[in-house]
């Protein structure tokens, strides 16, 4: 389970990889070129994946295969995920890491390829490419109608400048457009990195741009950043085209902007619903062309990928050289093993902390303690920023993203370290802060025998494990508490797992301080049932917090 070492002599013939995915024929060779044979079997479920994984040291897939927390502790001798293509979403990427296996992607392959379709969509809206077709198809000779726009001279707005904005940029400078570009990271840049091409506010590009592309990620920050506002807003007569993710636009906005021609068409590679559903606003309308997300879809990228991934697993599995690890940075075999039970500790403590606090984390202050303090704390630092941002998205913050996106909410994580850990003989502990400080709570955590517990929250001392759902109070210490909220919890059919109550010790003794509950409870209560504590006479605050689904000790199914 722990990436072989470079001074390792590993056999070739010895080694297992399972082809997981459709993947072109080319990574079979590529991995002949270095001695091994791999075995492809593609369309397996879950649980036939669990039966074979036992002995295989990598396993290759592209988006279809979930390689599950269940499938990662079956593979006893996995040392590698390897995912051809971009996007991490079907890898459970923390199980991964915990497990000590590397999961690794092919960022680049697509790039050019999704570029190139970005800027096929533009031409074909400018010159109604697709409508001209089905017209002449059906016998209809209308060439008016199809009065097109010059793209030369034209004002392209680039949002996202990565690596596909960057192609896209440079597409638009040779086809004799003014291209402009917008990129958060860019912020404050004097000029532009692609020659030919200027930076701009968003406001800016939107109300100037006779095309705009979006080459962003989904992000909490850009879901619909095309917005009805944004939209109302862009340069009349303009065309919008998203060959990046769903989520990004308002889709029903742009149908509304189309309809009153305030826009001139839009293209879409992605939507927010795939495929769409029926009476989706976009499907049918004329001067909208739909592409059934085939951004990547050509042979040289999947030639790409597939080569890419077929090399760098390799590389890893005889030369243990981790190229595009999207889930732990190169530390040590034996720092990985080491951490790996605090991984899930970090990362619920995040989870906690970004719902314990009233508005958004901007500061974390973490204490590395005991041993720890001399590892390598690098994935513990991953764990816990992803577990702050991922708590309440839907897309994959992994321990590649999270210091981008951190950076991009204006997050900062401070590090510290402690030999002594006082009683533990690891802790780990963390601060978390909003804006100015205005909220703050803090919690600690350990491991013992393998299970993270939370032992600290705020200045009361717990024992908790950082599971399932929580109730957290603050309320009056008066006696009844625990018999009020227990009859409540009865009343709406929620077993008590475990209750941690008391008045933090800063408070001296001042009885009209407040006192803290902590209640883990077996199922997800309902809003009604938050409501109806909040109005015990009480209570002066109480949250749901979900910690997520109980930990499987790291380490236990090999
Ligand atoms: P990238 O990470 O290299 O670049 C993304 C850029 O977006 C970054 O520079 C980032 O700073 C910028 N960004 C983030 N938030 C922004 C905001 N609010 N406004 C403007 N810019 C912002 O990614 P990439 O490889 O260029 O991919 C871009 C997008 O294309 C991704 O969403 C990816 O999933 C998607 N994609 C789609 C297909 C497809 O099949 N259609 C294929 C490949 C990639």
């Amino acid at each position: 389970m722990i990436p072989p070492r470079a001074d390792t002599e590993v056999a070739p013939e010895t080694l297992r990889v399972l082809i997981c995915d459709d993947l072109s024929p080319e990574a079979a060779r590529v991995f002949a070129e270095y001695g091994i044979k791999p075995e492809i079997c593609t369309g397996l479920s879950e649980d036939e994946l669990v039966a074979k994984v036992a002995g295989v040291h990598a396993l290759i897939v592209r988006s279809a295969t979930k390689i599950t927390r269940r499938v990662i502790a079956a593979a006893d001798s996995l040392a590698v995920v390897g995912r051809a293509g971009v996007g991490v979403d079907n890898v459970d990427c923390v199980a991964a890491t915990e497990h000590g296996v590397v999961v690794m992607n092919t960022p680049t392959g697509n790039t050019t390829t999704t570029a190139e379709l970005a800027i096929a969509l533009m031409v074909s809206l400018a010159r109604h490419i697709p409508r001209a077709d089905r017209e002449t198809r059906a016998g209809i000779w209308k060439k008016k109608a199809l009065t097109g726009t010059q793209l030369t001279g034209k004002q392209l707005g680039v949002i996202g400048l990565g690596r596909i904005g960057r192609v896209v940029a440079a597409r638009g400078v040779g086809l004799g457009m003014q291209v402009v570009a917008h990129d958060p990271y860019l912020a404050g840049a004097e000029t532009s990195p692609v020659e030919g091409t200027t930076l701009a506010s968003l406001d800016d590009l939107l109300a100037t741009s006779d095309f705009v592309t979006l080459h962003v990620p989904i992000l909490d920050s850009t879901r619909n950043l095309i917005s009805a506002e944004r939209i109302a807003a862009m340069k009349p007569g303009a065309r919008l085209i998203n060959a990046a993710r769903g989520g990004l636009v308002d889709e029903a906005a742009v149908a509304a902007a189309l309809e009153s021609g305030h826009l001139a068409g839009a293209a879409f590679d992605v939507l927010a619903e795939e495929p769409p559903p029926a009476g989706h606003p976009l499907v049918g309308r004329d001067d909208v062309i739909l592409t059934p997300h085939i951004g990547a879809s050509s042979n040289e990228a999947q030639l790409n990928v597939a080569i890419d991934i077929a090399h760098q697993v390799a590389r890893l599995l005889l030369e243990g050289r981790a190229d595009n690890a999207v889930n732990a940075p190169a530390v040590s075999a034996s720092d990985l093993a080491f951490l790996a039970p605090y991984l899930n500790l970090a990362e619920r403590m995040g989870r906690y902390l970004a719902q314990r606090l009233d508005g958004p984390v901007r500061k974390l202050e973490a204490t590395w303690e005991g041993e720890l303090s001399e590892r390598d704390t690098r994935p513990l630092a991953l764990a816990l920023l992803s577990g702050v941002l991922g708590h309440g998205t839907d897309r994959g913050v992994n321990f590649v993203n999270a210091p981008a996106i951190a950076e991009e909410r204006g997050l900062r994580l401070l590090e510290g370290r402690e030999a002594d850990a006082g009683a533990f003989q690891n802790l780990i502990k963390v601060r978390a802060s909003t804006q100015g400080g205005g909220d703050s709570h803090l919690v600690a955590g350990t491991v013992f025998g393998r299970r993270p517990r939370f032992v600290r929250i705020d200045d009361l001392h717990v024992d908790l494990a950082p599971e399932g759902h929580m109730l957290v109070t603050d309320h009056d210490d008066v006696p009844g508490v625990v018999g009020r909220l227990g009859t409540l919890l009865g009343q709406s059919g929620l077993n008590i797992r475990r209750i941690e109550l008391g008045k933090p010790s800063r408070s001296g003794g001042d009885p009209g301080a407040c006192a803290q509950g902590f209640l883990q409870i077996d199922a997800q209560p309902s809003e009604a049932f938050l409501a109806s504590v909040r109005d015990l006479d009480f209570i002066r605050e109480a949250r749901i917090v979900h910690l997520g689904p109980s930990i499987e000790p790291a380490g236990s199914a090999s």
